[in-house]
């Protein structure tokens, strides 16, 4: 873990209040060597989530991230896989940090990298917190949940400052809140943050104040927060005492599994615009981290959605999380189908298994998928179809006639499908290893990092 911390970038403060409140020396740059083992794990401006869903693609991932680094792009890799995949996969978080680890030194990544405890709560964090040095606190079971009305009260008479016309740097038209408003969102979202402090600070009280970087996710839940309820939610979480160095909010529209956003572009770029304007301006009014960002759940694939976010991160010179992961299993199996043989083999079978156990599979990730069922062709149908036929169908180039949604969508959420193959999925993973390791790379460098960050 050391050499995690070694390099770990140095950025000047997140804020005064955090550091003296941690009790963590901001030494000067000679000083590098001597504080490195107490300063605070910071994460920079642009990062990647990645998921490797069976610990064999971390060498093809890096790939990506060393390709920006050559284009002069700094993209931080974050390995990120949850409790919930571990779980079906049968998998520990240790093999997550050992197949990254094996990645960064094969490649020679001298730069930030981070483990990512995704989508943890109380009850399933203690199994990440040796391993992990990045924390997704998912408190979104427990939005809307009635929280104290002494603490609600108490919160809107510490915050006189989010009632009434709020005017923030970047906002054309100013924010106007009543009292009752403010309690409104207070009432919905005080026991969330509440919660998220409780799980920062078991955290810490196992890896210390400083040792990972905390992320509060909400994106896991039936409405979207609009920016003016991401306010209160940020000076909830400064008054919580949780440094926070990336946010992940339910944006408006779908972020379905493996597939491209459904919404209204114009209103999620004038959204994610102002939510940039209230995270530089908690950060300033609550002493929240200066490198506070926005992380972008089931990020992946979102390509109507790229040109507007790569606009705001610009004209507001803020970084990004973007988190992908599934979209590597499916560039695994692309890899197995396109190498033919047994490995197109192999892929048709998951096709057929995950068809007749679709109920099963889509079940946990059933507000997160819109798969229509009459388009997705019989077993036997796809059991005739050849590498560029199987291809065509599961890659995500929206300009192939031959592209399927609704068989991408079922694949992306099949992978115990492969799990429960076991050594036979691995073996052919072994022996397609060229091909996939070519998609995952070039999906991840080509679809994700080019049009967001190059
Ligand atoms: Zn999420």
């Amino acid at each position: 873990m050391f050499s995690d911390i070694i390099a770990s970038k140095r950025q000047p403060s997140t804020s005064a209040q955090y550091c003296s409140r941690a009790g963590l020396p901001f030494g000067s740059a000679s000083l590098l060597i001597k504080v490195m083992s107490s300063q605070p794990l910071v994460i920079g401006k642009f990062s990647l989530g990645m998921g490797d869903r069976f610990a064999h693609e971390a060498e093809a991932q890096l790939a990506a991230c060393l390709a920006a680094k050559q284009h002069g792009v700094e993209i931080v890799p974050v390995w990120n896989k949850s409790n919930r995949e571990h779980n079906i996969i049968g998998s520990e978080p240790t093999s997550t940090r050992t197949a990254a680890d094996a990645a960064v030194k094969a490649l020679g990544w001298t730069a930030p990298y981070f483990l990512d405890a995704d989508h943890i709560g109380l009850k399933t964090v203690d199994r990440f917190v040796g391993v992990s040095d990045f924390f997704t606190i998912d408190v979104a079971d427990f939005i809307a949940q009635p929280a104290d009305p002494d603490a609600v009260q108490a919160f809107v008479d510490r915050h006189p400052e989010l009632v009434g016309t709020i005017t923030l740097a970047g906002i054309d038209r100013p924010f106007t809140t009543s009292r009752a408003d403010v309690e409104r969102t207070a009432a919905k979202f005080l026991l969330a943050v509440q919660e998220a402090g409780k799980v920062y600070r078991y955290i810490s009280s196992v890896k210390g104040v400083g040792r990972f970087v905390p992320e509060i996710s909400m994106d896991e839940t039936d409405s979207p927060q609009n920016p003016p309820e991401l306010l209160v939610i940020l000076a909830a979480i400064a008054d919580e005492g949780v440094p926070i160095q990336t946010i992940a909010p339910k944006f408006t529209g779908r972020f379905n599994k493996g597939v491209d956003y459904v919404g209204d572009l114009a209103q999620f770029e004038r959204e994610f615009n102002d939510d940039l304007c209230v995270i530089a301006h908690a950060v300033k009014q609550y002493g929240l981290p200066a490198n506070l960002k926005l992380s972008v759940h089931s990020g992946s694939d979102k390509f109507s959605i790229y040109p507007a976010i790569r606009r705001a991160l610009a004209k507001h010179g803020a970084g990004v999380h973007v988190k992908t992961a599934g979209t590597t299993w499916l560039e695994e199996v692309i890899g197995l189908a396109e190498a033919g043989g047994a490995g197109l083999a192999l892929a048709k079978e998951i096709y057929a298994e995950a068809l007749s156990h679709m109920d099963e599979l889509c079940q946990p990730y059933a507000t997160v998928i819109d798969i229509d069922r009459s388009k997705l062709p019989a077993a036997a149908v796809v059991n005739g179809w050849t590498s560029e036929q199987f291809v065509g169908a599961l890659r995500h180039d929206q300009q192939n006639p031959l592209y399927n949604a609704n068989i991408r969508q079922l694949i992306h959420v099949g992978f115990k499908v492969a799990a429960k193959m076991g050594p036979r999925y691995l073996e052919q993973l072994k022996a397609c290893r060229v091909s996939c390791a070519r998609n995952v790379t070039g999906n991840l460098f080509d679809r994700h990092i080019k049009p967001l960050f190059l």
